[in-house]
C-alpha cells in the first residue's frame, strides 16, 4: 500500500525533499507518494493542513521555513516533543505516535551525522559556531552529545548569542554543564578544530567579518548551492570544508527513518542526487 508524506512550507516549490525522500524509497523498496504542501503563513492554516493530512491517513510530514516554531508550539500544547525539538524549539518531522502528533527535529543531528560521514573528529573538539538563529539553536545539544570539548558561539549581535546559551542552558541540563562561550564575529579568534556558519549571510552576498587570527583544521557552512565566501576563506587557509547539501540529506535519512523504521544508505542517495557543491 502506498505511504503518503508531505513538506509543508512557504515557499514550497524549491524543496528537493520529494527527490531525496523517493530516492531513500526506491533503496528500501517502500511505495510512497511525497508532495510539496504550500502552506498560508498563519497558524490556523499550518494546523488545518496537518489535521487534514493526518486524519486522511498520511504517514509523516516535514516541517520547513517558515513554520518549525509554529509546528514545535502545535506538538507542545497537542501531542508530545522529542528531546532534540524541545531544546532546538523547533520541529522538521512530524508523526503520529500514542494517536497524537509527535514532532521531532532532525536537522541537528543531520549536520552531526554529515560531519561523521566526512571523517572529520567531534570527539574532543574546540568547536565554534557563527550565528545564533533557528538553524545554531538545533545544532547544539546534538554537537555536544558528540563529545566536542568546548563550544563557542559568535554572532553579529552579540546579546542574541547571550540569550540563546541562557536559553538553551535552562532547557537541559546537558547543555548547562557545557560552559559556552560567546562573542560577536569579529571577536572570534584562535584556533579551533571546526568553526559551522550557522547565519544566513550566504543569501545576503555580505560577507563575514573573520579575524586574520582565526583558524581551523575544518569549516562547514549549512548553506549549500551557491559559492560560499566563508569556505572559500578557509579553503585559502589549508582547513578541509563541506558546505551543508550533507546535513539536508542526513536530516532526511533521519525523518524517513522515524517514520518507517527503515535505515537508509546516506552515501549512495548523495551520488544519486549529485550534489551541487562542496
Ligand atoms: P535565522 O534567520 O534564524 O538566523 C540568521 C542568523 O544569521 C543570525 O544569527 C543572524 O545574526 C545571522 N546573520 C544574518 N545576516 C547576517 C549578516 N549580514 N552578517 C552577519 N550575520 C548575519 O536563520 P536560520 O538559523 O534558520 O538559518 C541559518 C542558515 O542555516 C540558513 O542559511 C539556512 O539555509 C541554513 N540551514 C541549512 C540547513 C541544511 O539542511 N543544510 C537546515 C537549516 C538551516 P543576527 O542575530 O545578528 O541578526
Amino acid at each position: 500500500m502506498t505511504q503518503h508524506f508531505i513538506v509543508i512550507g512557504n515557499p514550497i516549490n524549491h524543496s528537493k525533499s520529494p527527490k531525496i525522500h523517493q530516492t531513500f524509497a526506491a533503496q528500501t523498496d517502500i511505495d510512497i507518494r511525497y508532495q510539496r504542501q504550500y502552506c498560508p503563513d498563519n497558524e490556523a492554516s499550518f494546523v488545518a493542513v496537518v489535521e487534514a493530512f493526518f486524519y486522511g491517513g498520511g504517514v509523516g510530514a516535514n516541517v520547513t521555513v517558515p513554520f518549525k516554531q509554529i509546528a514545535f508550539s502545535h506538538c507542545q500544547t497537542q501531542g508530545g516533543l522529542s528531546e532534540h525539538a524541545r531544546v532546538a524549539g523547533a520541529v522538521n518531522t512530524l508523526l503520529i505516535k500514542d494517536g497524537a502528533v509527535y514532532g521531532d527535529n532532525t536537522d541537528g543531528q543531520g549536520l552531526v551525522n554529515h560531519i561523521i560521514s566526512l571523517g572529520w573528529p567531534l570527539d574532543g573538539a574546540r568547536v565554534a559556531i557563527i550565528g545564533a538563529g533557528g538553524a545554531a539553536r538545533g545544532v547544539v545539544l546534538p554537537l555536544i552529545e558528540a563529545g566536542i570539548a568546548s563550544l563557542t558561539i559568535a554572532n553579529r549581535t552579540l546579546s542574541k548569542a547571550q540569550t540563546l546559551v541562557t536559553e538553551l542552558s535552562a532547557a537541559s541540563q546537558t547543555i548547562e554543564r557545557q560552559a559556552i562561550a560567546t562573542c560577536t564575529t569579529a571577536e572570534l579568534t584562535g584556533e579551533f578544530d571546526l568553526i559551522i556558519n550557522a547565519t544566513s549571510i550566504g543569501l545576503t552576498g555580505d560577507t563575514l567579518p573573520i579575524a586574520d587570527s582565526l583558524n581551523t583544521h575544518y569549516a562547514y557552512d549549512m548553506m549549500y548551492g551557491r559559492a560560499l565566501p566563508f569556505l572559500q576563506h578557509f579553503t585559502r587557509r589549508g582547513a578541509q570544508v563541506s558546505d551543508g547539501y550533507g546535513m539536508l540529506i542526513n536530516q532526511a535519512a533521519l525523518s524517513f527513518e522515524r517514520w518507517t523504521g527503515r535505515a537508509v544508505e546516506v552515501a549512495a542517495a548523495t551520488i544519486d542526487l549529485q550534489s551541487p557543491l562542496t
